[in-house]
């Protein structure tokens, strides 16, 4: 018998699967953004697919790989942009999502299961009066143990912060990766040893996070003269406390035009925003956006953004699905040769480092800001659209976009060593030792 045929025996009576179909699909991610990941990633298969429905088909999985050595690659939604989730070295990629419960719900405080989806978990939240403080633009397919595991902020941040940020996330629970597994609850600064891990630090089983009183969100989008000032307009209405909202990005004058159908709303040669505000506050955001000659080119009502969102009904998709990396996304559809960065900019004269990188390079970088918190500042990230040509010429450019003042954290490497966006400080290869002793998680990303 092979190994992975005594693993198949000892998880007989858990869902899997290994025809070629689904070990294809359940082997990739959104890699493909990159034209450097792509070749590199493309052929890498699992062996086996498990899908577990509870904590104890999780430990089954976990001691039957320990014990027979097997690697084993954790799978939330699959919509990571560096490969996290594709298994380099074969082995078992363990499918999370049908671990899908909401586990407890207390004002301000939730706990769920790592494979519920953020939107299923806004829908079980609303009748309660609560939400998410903030999710990715994937929030339809994205788990939330996906989320604390390869994510990093979205939808929320620009008043909430980060998933770095202190109190971001309460509470993990994660299964160890031993014959006899365990069961370990990690509080408090402790999150920060699974915190963006890629799944190397153990099987993350349930997140307990703050929760946000939820608001009728809104959506507008503006047009501006120029990215300057749809940009001093994206760092007003962030730092204006006294409006509640969800979502600021802003975008350079050619990007509306790779945004289908929502773009064909900004004149040509406009700048954007894209907005969600609380709506009894929208006239708000919508005199302070006057003070930067914004104006509002598409809105949509609280209730009919919310079911675009949750029913999926409506002519366009909900406007965060516009924005973060759906902005690439959709851009990508349009034109192949694109591909993105992540820049983030200190808050001290973030505006004078965008606008100094987005002269500096004409149509080859396309600022895309997203504004949000960070430890408490107002600040911008970038996910600049790039016309890729080779990938020394995107390293220039990555040396080019530092020297002007940002921080580039690259989506164009695997290796968890190179997520820029990091807390150094995270204890991780110390708890790897305790979670993952025969270091059999996501073998190939973390090196050394
Ligand atoms: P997966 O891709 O399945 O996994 C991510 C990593 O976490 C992998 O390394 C995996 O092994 C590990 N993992 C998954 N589940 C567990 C678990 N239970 N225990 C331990 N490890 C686990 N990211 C943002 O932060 N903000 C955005 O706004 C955003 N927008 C995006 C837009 C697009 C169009 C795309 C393609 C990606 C975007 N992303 C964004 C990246 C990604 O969607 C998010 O980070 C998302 O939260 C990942 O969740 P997932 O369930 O899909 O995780």
């Amino acid at each position: 018998m092979t190994r992975l045929q005594e693993f198949t025996a000892a998880i007989s009576k858990i869902d899997h699967a290994t025809d070629p179909a689904t070990l294809r699909l359940k082997s990739r991610d959104f890699f493909w953004f990159s034209p450097v990941l792509k070749p590199q990633l493309e052929d890498c298969r699992a062996e086996i697919v498990v899908r577990p429905v509870n904590v104890e088909g999780v430990m089954q999985v976990a001691s039957a790989a320990a014990r027979l050595r097997l690697p084993v690659t954790i799978r939330g939604g699959g919509t990571g942009n560096y490969g996290q989730a594709v298994p380099l070295e074969g082995g078992i990629v363990l499918d999370m999502g049908g671990l899908d419960r909401v586990l407890e719900v207390a004002p301000a405080v939730g706990t769920f299961e790592a494979g519920a989806t953020m939107l299923e978990i806004d829908k079980a939240l609303a009748p309660d009066g609560q939400e998410l403080r903030f999710y990715p633009s994937t929030r339809k397919q994205a788990t939330i143990g996906g989320f604390v595991a390869g994510g990093a902020a979205g939808a929320g941040s620009c008043t909430w912060g980060q998933l770095a940020d202190p109190g971001a996330v309460l509470a993990v629970q994660v299964v160890t990766v031993e014959e006899e597994p365990r069961l370990i609850t990690l509080e408090g600064p402790d999150v920060l040893k699974v915190l963006h891990a890629y799944g190397i630090n153990g099987i993350i089983v349930s997140v307990t996070v703050p929760l946000a009183p939820a608001h009728p969100w809104a959506e507008r989008l503006l047009a501006f003269p120029d990215l300057e000032r749809a940009a001093a307009f994206g760092q007003a209405f962030t730092e204006a406390d006294g409006i509640a909202k969800k979502l600021v990005s802003v975008f350079d004058p050619r990007i509306p035009p790779r945004l289908g159908r929502l773009g064909k709303a900004v004149p040509e040669g406009r700048a954007a925003a894209i907005v969600m505000v609380s709506e009894p506050q929208a006239r708000a955001l919508e005199d302070l956006a006057r003070g930067f000659d914004g104006e509002v080119v598409f809105a949509r009502s609280a209730a009919d953004a919310t079911r675009a969102a949750f029913e999926g009904k409506g002519a366009l998709a909900p406007l965060y699905e516009y924005t973060w990396n759906h902005t690439t996304l959709h851009a990508l559809k349009r034109d192949p040769s694109i591909t993105y960065l992540q820049l983030r900019f200190p808050p001290e004269g973030n505006l004078a480092a965008v606008s100094r990188i987005a002269a500096r390079f004409g149509d080859e970088v396309l600022m895309h800001l997203e504004f949000q918190r960070r430890f408490g500042r107002v600040t911008c990230s970038a996910l600049p659209l790039v016309t890729f040509t080779t990938e020394p010429r995107l390293r220039e450019i990555i040396t080019e976009i530092e020297a002007l003042g940002a921080q580039v954290s690259d989506p164009h490497s695997y290796v968890l060593n190179n997520a820029g966006w990091k807390r150094v400080d995270a204890p991780q290869p110390e708890f790897k030792r305790h979670a993952d002793p025969h270091a059999l998680l996501n073998p190939g990303k973390l090196v050394g």
